[in-house]
């Protein structure tokens, strides 16, 4: 094994490319500490990242995303990508953590697996240029990857990382990622595609539906990504799981004060309601799961109720009749 050179914080997503540019770091003898960012309403690579972690030797700090990046979502100063995603405002947001971490370490950069050209927005050259100058670490952000086309970082220039042993990485195609990874032995990343939801039209509705009333916890947010998403009234949505791993992660997910239904006398969705909890919308909401039942269109049936937190009575209530029309106009 090489004589460790010094500590480097890199920031894995689960992915092939991050994973990549730790591998590549550990064989220069880099003591690499890897970052993860999680986001609340979960991503598509996040199961994999502990995986890769361990393949990789390396030891993983999970860093929550924090409340400040609603401001991030609400107003992005590099704007957004084909949906609600950030994604140059985000990466800011994820060095900077990363650099933190650093910072508390005592190492001596930052590291990423972002790849030149892979990705039309936060890929390019200019926009990794911008990523860091705001990042806040003049010359000790290091995209190992693609370093060949950039300008050398302090770790290259102070002979901490042998720059003409990089891989020179740039494009779409993953042909030299697959590669490499064949090579050094890399096999728990997750594959490409089926990320961020953020790159999802139908969550950036929802996120931006809260946003616009005044959400204020990023963890208020973790519900968004599930179920059918109904907006009721100005203060008041109801989302309905699709099946039963989104019915658990509905009551999991549950901030206090949310209302949660379910029927006990025929099978159904649970739902949950955040907002007005009057007689009216409570009846709404029992109408939901009703309406996604076999018993649509049946006699109103009942659904019982509770308030989620430490005390939970529950009661029964009575569904409302829905149609059609009425179900489709609140859903967003
Ligand atoms: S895809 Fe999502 S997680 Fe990745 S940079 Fe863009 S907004 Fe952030």
């Amino acid at each position: 094994m090489a004589k460790v050179r010094c500590q480097a914080v890199g920031l894995l997503s689960g992915g092939l490319d991050s994973a990549l540019a730790a591998a590549v770091l550990k064989g220069q003898g880099i003591e690499v500490h890897a970052v993860f960012i999680e986001m609340p309403w979960g991503c598509g690579k996040s199961g994999r990242v502990r995986a890769v972690a361990e393949e990789l030797g390396v030891p993983l700090k999970v860093i929550l995303l924090g409340d400040d990046y609603l401001e991030i979502l609400r107003n992005p100063r590099f704007g957004f990508g084909s949906a609600f995603n950030p994604c140059i405002d985000c990466h800011i947001y994820m060095i900077r953590q990363a650099a933190g971490y650093m910072r508390e370490l005592g190492a001596e950069f930052v590291f990423t697996g972002e790849v030149l050209g892979q990705r039309p927005m936060s890929q390019r050259f200019q926009a990794l240029q911008c990523v860091e100058k705001e990042a806040g670490i003049p010359g000790r952000l290091l995209r190992p990857l693609s370093a060949a086309f950039l300008e050398p970082t302090l770790p290259e220039q102070q002979g901490l990382v042998d720059r003409s042993r990089l891989p020179a990485i740039e494009g779409r195609s993953r042909k030299v990622q697959y590669d490499l990874a064949r090579r050094l032995g890399v096999t728990s990343f997750a594959q490409p595609g089926g990320g961020c939801l953020l790159t999802e039209k139908h969550f950036g509705a929802r996120i931006k539906d809260v946003l616009s009333r005044g959400c204020e916890y990023i963890q208020a947010t973790a519900v968004l990504g599930l179920g059918r998403y109904f907006r009721l009234d100005e203060r008041t949505f109801v989302i309905v799981g699709r099946d039963e791993r989104e019915n658990a992660k509905l009551q999991s997910y549950a901030v206090s004060g949310d209302v949660l239904f379910r029927s006990e006398t025929f099978p159904g969705p649970v739902a949950l309601l955040r907002g007005d909890d009057s007689a009216e919308t409570l009846a709404q909401a029992a109408g939901l799961v009703q309406y996604h039942s076999k018993l649509r269109g049946q006699p109103p049936a009942e659904v019982v109720c509770w308030r989620n937190g430490p005390v939970s009575e529950r009661r029964t209530v009575q569904a409302a009749e829905l149609a059609y029309e009425q179900v489709n106009g609140w859903l967003i």
